[in-house]
């Protein structure tokens, strides 16, 4: 595979910033779109722009259809039974919350538990401490060792009877820990739990098949799969969201609304969907997921474990450099810090030079805590940054440990 001629396919990558060449290493914030990507959604605006499922006219029909041909698209990507599984929203935030709220909140009895680990995003953290809150469950918390695997054992150990909800990452934004989650997903079945995977950061670089998972949720968010922002997916296995009642509410998601004899509601996937959906983003998801999927997903995987390799070996021998966490199995996320110097200071330093990259807690303050640090500086990579970026970023480094903060 090409990779050059992949990378040429992202406009925004083809810019300088501050007189020096954009070499982008904030992907786990958020991807760059392909061309393919951006013309679909101006040509949704050019030529289809209409709302879906209410219009009695020609571009209504092709708007809904197309919106729908989106669906599919993401069935398949994940290898879902049916579309009626395939729920939008805005991203994995208002997906969990979904689930807290209207899943989680009928279920949950005072000392029912919901378990996390200490590596969630905020949030996967959030939600579910609110929905404790209003039920009196009670959140417990899966450790991390100190290279930011998960404590398997301590997983193993915390599953028990009262174990309503389990909810992980599949890969964690700020260590790049990649969880074993289908493993986990089987002990957590196994005593009756319902099982929710945050997949923000593994879709970018991993193949998903949620019925090979076996989990009962999954999650995702469009822009960090090269899709626009305010579109993202909830996948739910059919049973629970037909016995699920709607969380948001208005327009689209009834099916009959009256007075005097109240509203029923419209059946999966619609009954989630209340109000004008992200129709153009829904397009340029399933586009960016086609432009993903024709390409050689396992060449992808090994150019980006090619990208942190060479980071780790070349980050190691610079005075000061401090990874955080190593795990095991690590997504493209190399988080450190820069002995005396400030990761924010670091962060600045590397943008005068085009760097972009993420400073701070990573919106996952527990696992900073845990971790007895403020936050990291984080260089996360896609498959369309370049070993000689990597060079690059690790030829700044060295210039700032040496230069003093
Ligand atoms: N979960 C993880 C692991 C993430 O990395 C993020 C975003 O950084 C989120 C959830 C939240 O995603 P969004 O802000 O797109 O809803």
């Amino acid at each position: 595979m090409d990779l050059h001629s992949v990378r040429q396919q992202f406009p925004a990558l083809q810019q300088q910033i501050n007189d020096h060449p954009l070499i982008y290493l904030d992907n786990a914030a958020t991807s760059q779109k392909p061309e393919a990507v951006i013309k679909t959604v101006e040509q949704f605006y050019r030529t289809q722009n209409a709302n879906v499922h209410r219009g009695a006219h020609q571009l209504s029909e092709r708007a809904t259809s197309a919106f729908e041909a989106a669906r599919s698209t993401v069935k398949q990507f994940l290898n879902a039974t049916s579309e009626q599984e395939i729920i939008w929203t805005r991203g994995t935030t208002e997906g969990i919350n979904l689930i807290a709220q209207s899943y989680a909140r009928p279920l949950l009895q005072p000392n029912d538990e919901i378990l996390l680990t200490e590596l969630e995003h905020h949030a996967n953290i959030v939600p579910w401490q609110i929905v404790a809150q209003q039920t009196g469950a009670l959140i417990r918390v899966v450790p991390i060792h100190d290279n930011g695997d998960l404590n398997l054992q301590r997983f193993s150990e915390l599953l028990n009877e009262k174990t309503r909800i389990v909810s992980l990452t599949h890969i964690s934004n700020a260590l790049g820990t990649i969880n074993p989650v289908a493993g986990l997903v089987r002990q957590a079945k196994a005593i009756g739990a319902t099982v929710v995977i945050d997949g923000a950061q593994a879709v970018p670089h991993l193949e998903v098949d949620v019925q090979r998972l076996g989990c009962d949720f999954y999650l995702f968010s469009g822009h960090k799969l090269f899709a626009p922002t305010g579109i993202g997916v909830l996948y739910g296995r059919k049973p629970l969201l037909e016995a699920m009642p709607p969380w948001q509410s208005g327009g689209e998601m009834i099916n009959h609304v009256s007075f005097s004899s109240g509203t029923t509601y419209n059946g999966l996937p619609f009954k989630f969907e209340a109000g004008t959906p992200n129709i153009s983003g829904a397009l340029g998801l399933a586009e960016a997921i086609r432009f993903l999927t024709a390409l050689d997903r396992k060449a992808l995987a090994r150019h980006e474990r090619a990208l942190m390799n060479k980071a780790v070996d070349l980050c190691a021998m610079i005075p000061g450099f401090k990874r955080i966490g190593s795990p095991t199995a690590c997504a493209s996320i190399l988080s450190f810090q820069l002995e005396s110097h400030h990761q924010q200071d670091v962060g600045l330093m590397l943008d005068q030079q085009g760097i972009a990259l993420r400073t701070g807690h990573h919106c996952a303050m527990p696992l900073m805590a845990r971790l007895g640090l403020p936050g990291t500086i984080r260089a996360s990579f896609c498959f369309y940054n370049t070993l000689d970026e990597v060079e690059r970023l690790a030829q700044a480094l060295e210039q700032i440990s040496q230069g003093g903060s």
